[in-house]
């Protein structure tokens, strides 16, 4: 099947081989790796398959810069940033139309992607300058307490491929800002945005050996020899919480500093007293943003019984006016990643419905056949309307209206566009159904009672909560889960401190 002319364009311009110490380079051992167009399952192109030598020679570079970079004037190291700000600005159409090509989601969130991803650029420029230290006399006058700030060293992203350029801005802005190098290991699926911004940044002027990106088919043979080597300093890992859990596990023998952003299981509570126009409105994007394929998505919907049938009827109204198909065409929701994750969604649903769950809309999968982009707009409750032939990954927007309590949906992260819905008798059972999980990176909460609004956010177990707001992901405000969803924060004046050693001189003044 062959590509519109100016999705080849896109892709030929694109980087295929690795970035080590400022070099293109194919995979030592010649191999490649393909990546698909979820919505076709068609190979896209081939990128380079790096080997444990390819990924040590990153890392030869990321130490050999290191001492350089440590040193390069704060303020040009800002200013890298913010050309590839502006570079990522003015190239927003091709880089999202390169992200939907390799992850699938719609045009337009993809554009929306490369905005909030080209954000982390700005404000980590802005940050560069701003690291400081302190000077105090100690309490009993007799020395003085410096602090200087500096960056930890060799660093290892590990970026999904859900959000495949924001993940990896949010981890190159900071560390870039404190004067760290790293090595980047962009997920197998999208490694095609991760090139594209390396080339951004090639192009703004960072020196040599700082950025180094490692392509591979598989992650661990690449990254296990890199955190067992001694001179790296720091994992910044975004993914799963069971991948998570292995790489804390490699990392204990050389004591790395260590940022987790995990996996999630979002409770989204609306209250009888809620704006429930706002809080179907919130409702999609907190589900529907990113085809449900986010850490962040809405997982289970927990409303007062009173409003939760005239909740679910909503959402679901809502949800039936929507497209989905192929990202590159004129559709509000792509296709899923890839195969296993329809089938996940299958599952979870499939178990909510044995367990008593009546599916609104949808519930059964849609596939579309290739680059015509046969949209459909799914309208039949049936399921069985809405379902397209062809190779692509699609799943229609669900929602579950009375989700038995013990179903899988409400406890594992579902990773697609499905809304289980589940009623709440008071405000103790709402908040202790929300904090029933071994997650805690965000919560939603819908209520126009202040009090209850500020009772409700104190006693969520969550890193992160969106009041009367259905997303909350924002460059400038600390990002970060507690709990099984990782430690360590992105954004913010927070984000910084994760590439930053503080180390303190006690100064002698007798
Ligand atoms: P994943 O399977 O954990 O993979 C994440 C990254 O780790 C990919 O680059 C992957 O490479 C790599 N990886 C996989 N196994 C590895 C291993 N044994 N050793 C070293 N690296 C390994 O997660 P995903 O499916 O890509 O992403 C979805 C997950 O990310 C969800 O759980 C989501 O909640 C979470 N997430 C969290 C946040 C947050 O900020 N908290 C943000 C976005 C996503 P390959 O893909 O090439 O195998």
């Amino acid at each position: 099947m062959s590509v519109a002319s100016d999705e080849r364009t896109v892709l030929d311009a694109t980087p295929k081989q690795l970035y080590i110490g400022g070099e293109w380079r194919d995979a030592s051992g010649g191999g490649t790796l393909a990546v698909e167009d979820p919505a076709t399952g068609h190979t896209l192109c081939e990128v380079a398959d790096a080997t444990a030598g390819d990924a040590r020679a990153a890392l030869d570079a990321a130490c050999a810069a290191q001492a350089e970079w440590a040193a390069h004037p704060p303020r040009e190291r800002g200013e890298i940033l913010r050309r590839a700000y502006e570079q990522m600005t003015e190239r927003a159409d091709e880089l999202a139309l390169l992200m939907t090509l390799e992850m699938g989601k719609a045009l337009a969130e993809s554009k929306a992607e490369i905005a909030y991803a080209s954000e982390f650029f700005r404000w980590n420029a802005e940050e560069a300058v701003r690291i400081d230290g302190r000077y105090a006399t100690a309490p009993n006058g007799a020395g003085r307490l410096l602090t200087m700030k500096q960056p930890v060293g060799p660093c290892l992203l590990i970026t999904p491929w859900n959000f495949p350029t924001a993940m990896g801005t949010r981890k190159i802005g900071p560390a870039v800002a404190a004067g760290c190098t790293m090595v980047v290991k962009p997920a197998k699926l999208t490694p095609l945005s991760m090139l594209a911004l390396a080339r951004i940044l090639e192009d703004a002027g960072l020196p040599k050996g700082v950025l180094n990106v490692v392509t591979a088919k598989s992650a661990s043979s690449v990254t296990g020899p890199l955190i067992e080597d001694p001179r790296l300093r720091k994992l910044s890992f975004t993914g799963s919480t069971e991948v998570g859990r292995k790489l804390i596990e490699q990392s204990a023998p050389n004591v790395l500093r260590l940022s987790m952003e995990l996996g999630g299981n979002a409770p989204f509570l609306v209250f009888e007293d809620a704006d429930l126009d706002a809080a179907v409105e919130g409702a999609m994007i907190a589900k529907l943003r990113n085809i449900g394929e986010a850490c962040t998505a809405a997982n289970r919907f927990h409303v007062a019984a009173p409003i939760a049938g005239e909740f679910a009827d909503r959402l679901a109204a809502k949800m039936r006016t929507l497209k989905v198909g192929r990202g590159t065409d004129d559709v509000d929701i792509g296709p899923l990643v890839d195969e296993d994750t329809r089938e996940k969604v299958t599952e979870l649903v499939d178990d909510a419905i044995r367990n008593g769950a009546e599916p609104l809309f949808g519930g059964d999968d849609v596939r579309a056949g290739g680059s015509g982009g046969s949209a459909v707009n799914g309208d039949a409750d049936d399921g069985a309307a809405g379902r397209l032939d062809g190779a692509g990954h699609f799943y229609a927007p669900t929602v579950l209206k009375g989700v038995a309590p013990g179903s899988r949906v409400l406890s594992e992260e579902i990773f697609g566009p499905v809304a289980p819905v589940i009623a709440f008798d008071s405000e103790d059972d709402a908040i202790a159904a929300a904090n029933d999980t071994e997650f805690g990176l965000v919560a939603y909460v819908y209520t126009r009672d202040m009090k209850r609004a500020l009772r409700v956010c104190e006693a969520l177990e969550t890193g992160m909560v969106g009041l009367n707001q259905g997303m909350v992901s924002n460059p400038a405000a600390p990002f970060g889960g507690v709990k099984q969803s990782g430690f360590g924060r992105e954004g913010g004046y927070e984000g910084i401190e994760e590439y930053l050693e503080t180390k303190y001189v006690a100064i002698n003044m007798d």
